[in-house]
């Protein structure tokens, strides 16, 4: 089965761990802040927080912001639930934005739209969480914009979009318009530490009260503490906060896979490159084109006439092509539907799931295996 997203894994990132093993630390030593400060370069931002997952971080970044009960946070339905079940671990209610029939991004006139209404009924939302769909970057600058009028937060999720640009020569995680970025490394994603996540920002504040709460809310630094030390050994809990750590051996192999990523979003952008020729003539949607360079193409997704989405699916399967769907919509689960939401609320983020197919795409993908995908697609839209 050819999968539809694998790791890339080299010699240097196994040299990598393994000299970890031969250190003094295995969990949180010095190379989180190595992995950090190598991050946050790439992103073009001064502050970067490892994690231990993209959830993690997700999770954290609500926390700092201070969502809490009875405040409302907005996200895209065509997203990983993460993104939606971030607010309501902590006691916050989640709604979603309709998104753009294009680029399937959480669309602006849409946002624009539900907050006038929120304004007139008292209901706007304290935090908003664009989600970069399939690699490609949200329209930040509009979203900034109205930020900035109805006074909301802003996380944008980057999860799929780590190395992406925004389309206007700026760094997704740069957060010019936005409080914080947030990114997932996965082994899907674009760079792997297994598991782990990142969160960038340019608040220096934030990236302090993001940092404690990774770590129990505990601060060793006289200076953070209510009182006196009692001791050389004396540390604080001065809030609430988790173990949501990475170690040091994911953040050594994320260290070795930055140094590459270069490469994988060459490899990924040649591969898209080559599914639009191989693909041109077939009666399906292929993503809409424009942001090619920027895009950090997590995902390549097909649209298909809904009626035969099904059957087209499922005789990629048999072929051997790892084909899969991103995503079911968020409200639409059973979990949301207890909630409140029901079909057709969503009708853009619902049409588009009816009709999606995500194809392989992963920079080890090879033309020969590529060339097989494409003919088993065009064989099942026969
Ligand atoms: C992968 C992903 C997450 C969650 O990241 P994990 O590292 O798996 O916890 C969140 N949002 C989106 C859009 C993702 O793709």
């Amino acid at each position: 089965m050819i999968p539809y997203g694998r790791q890339s894994i080299s010699a240097a990132d196994k040299a990598a761990v393994l000299a970890v093993l031969d250190s003094d630390w295995l969990t949180q030593g010095p190379a989180v802040p190595q992995f950090e400060t190598a991050a946050a370069a790439l992103c073009d931002a001064p502050h970067a927080v490892a994690v231990s997952s993209g959830t993690a971080a997700l999770h954290l970044a609500c926390l700092a912001l201070g969502i809490g009960p009875g405040d409302r946070v907005w996200t895209s339905p065509i997203t990983f639930v993460a993104s939606a079940n971030c607010a309501r671990y902590c006691g916050a209610d989640v709604d979603f934005v309709d998104v753009e029939p294009d680029s399937v991004n959480l669309d602006p006139r849409c946002l624009a739209d539900k907050l006038h209404a929120a304004r007139r009924d008292g209901t706007l939302p304290k935090l908003v969480i664009p989600v970069h769909f399939a690699g490609r970057c949200c329209d930040m600058e509009a979203i900034g914009e109205l930020s900035q009028e109805f006074g909301f937060h802003v996380v944008e999720d980057a999860c799929h979009a780590f190395g992406a640009e925004d389309g206007q020569g700026d760094r997704v995680g740069a957060c010019r318009h936005s409080d914080i970025a947030v990114t997932s490394f996965h082994p899907v994603k674009m760079v792997t530490t297994g598991e782990g996540g990142l969160l960038t920002t340019r608040a220096a504040a934030l990236a302090e009260r993001l940092a404690r709460l990774r770590s129990h809310g505990i601060v060793r630094d006289p200076k953070d503490m209510g009182g006196e030390p009692d001791g050389p050994w004396y540390y604080e809990q001065i809030e609430l906060g988790y173990n949501y750590r990475m170690t040091d051996l994911q953040a050594a192999l994320g260290s070795s896979q930055l140094k590459r990523l270069p490469q994988f979003l060459a490899q990924r952008r040649q591969l898209v490159g080559r599914y639009r020729e191989l693909l041109a003539t077939l009666p399906a949607t292929l993503p809409a084109a424009g942001a090619d360079d920027a895009s950090a193409w997590h995902l390549f997704v097909v649209r298909v006439a809904a009626a035969r989405r099904r059957a087209v699916f499922e005789a990629l399967r048999a072929a051997g092509i790892g084909v899969n769907v991103h995503y079911i919509p968020v409200h639409l689960q059973p979990d949301y539907r207890r909630l409140g939401f029901v079909p057709g609320m969503f009708p853009e983020a619902e049409r588009y799931y009816r009709e999606t197919i995500t194809l392989p795409l992963f920079p080890e993908l090879t033309e020969d295996a590529q060339s097989q995908v494409a003919a088993a697609l065009a064989e099942a839209l026969q």
